[in-house]
């Protein structure tokens, strides 16, 4: 059995401080770790306890008319709230659709963001090619059970994705995670904060040691009156997305002034569907331009032995979100 030291964070400088140690981590609600140390994926050395920091479990309103989350706000609490709620509506769906009610009470919004691949090759530590948990040594999914996997922005080091839902939410209303640490505070854009794979699928982040999430923060709610996060899995609660969207539009009658669309369960990060947003900008929604739009978003997908068929239920989920979101009936592609 490995010894573990725990200590208790009082504010944010001092877990900042405690984590400079070596093999010190964060712990929150410890719904990933714990999972993760009980499987001998993760041996941290030293817990750093932040649930008990002032401050960091509010949801409060910006000057600019958006909101700031914080980072220990659990998840049930975060998708509860009325400013969460009547507001931003897509991420409040979000954050309901993810993991079993018990789970939503104990996880935090800075935990959700941080949460690991569900490959079953990461977690189960019999299998030796996992290059996420031990660099270098090749990618057990490859030849082997890819159907959840990546078909967007893979790489041949590793194929996982990112399990989040609150994260595609995130993604698709821009928001900026504020973290803190040795260097000081700082801001990360949602589109820079987790990482494709390339040559590190073992660093998920672009977090720096020792750096501490404190709070998110959502830009005015331009999207509450057209938005939906559809999810669609193997089964009907507490499983992770075969595909999901996060569509999210502003519309002038049947006009789409600005679409925003990110998906999951299809990449290694929320992936933004960039090039269906430019093709429905601007235009009137119709099918054709819809379909046109979902294509457009899978036309570098790269699918797994698998897992081909999520491409098409990707284009056909895409069409079904904005669909809903738009208020459309039916929305069925
Ligand atoms: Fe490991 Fe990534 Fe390959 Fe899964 S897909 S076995 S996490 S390297």
């Amino acid at each position: 059995m490995d010894a573990i030291s725990y200590e208790r964070a009082g504010d944010v400088a001092g877990a900042v401080r405690a984590a400079q140690q070596p093999g010190a981590v964060f712990i929150g609600g410890g719904t990933n770790l714990l999972d993760l140390m009980k499987g001998g994926v993760a041996r941290p050395v030293r817990l750093i306890d932040i649930t008990h920091i002032n401050g960091l479990d509010t949801v409060t309103t910006l000057p600019d008319g958006g909101i700031r989350i914080g980072a220990l706000v659990r998840n049930s609490d975060a998708a509860n709230h009325a400013l969460v709620r009547e507001q931003y509506p897509l991420l409040s769906q979000a954050l309901l659709a993810g993991a079993s009610a018990q789970l939503r009470n104990m996880a935090t919004v800075g935990g959700n963001l941080l949460q690991r691949t569900r490959c079953g090759y990461f977690y189960d530590t019999a299998f030796t090619q996992c290059n996420k948990r031990m660099p270098g040594s090749g990618c057990a999914a490859l030849d082997g059970h890819n159907r959840t996997h990546a078909i967007l922005g893979a790489s041949p080091q590793c194929i996982a994705v990112n399990p989040s839902d609150m994260s595609v939410a995130l993604a698709a209303l821009d928001a900026v995670v504020r973290v803190s640490g040795p260097a000081g505070e700082r801001t990360i854009g949602f589109a820079d904060f987790h990482r494709l794979p390339a040559e590190r699928p073992d660093v998920d982040t672009t977090l720096q040691p020792g750096e501490l999430i404190t709070a998110v923060d959502l830009p005015p709610p331009l999207f509450s009156a057209h938005s939906h996060y559809l999810k669609v899995r193997d089964r009907a609660s507490y499983a992770f997305a075969l595909v999901s969207v996060a569509a999210a539009l502003q519309m002038d009658g049947e006009r789409v002034q600005t679409a925003r669309i990110a998906l999951g369960g299809v990449a290694h990060k929320p992936w933004r569907a960039s090039a269906a947003e430019q093709l429905l900008n601007g235009q009137p929604l119709t099918q054709a331009t819809l379909k046109n739009a979902a294509a457009a978003a899978l036309s570098d997908a790269r699918p797994q032995h698998d897992n081909r068929f999520k491409v098409q239920l990707a284009q056909r989920a895409i069409v079904r979100a904005v669909n809903q979101a738009a208020g459309l009936a039916g929305g069925v592609a």
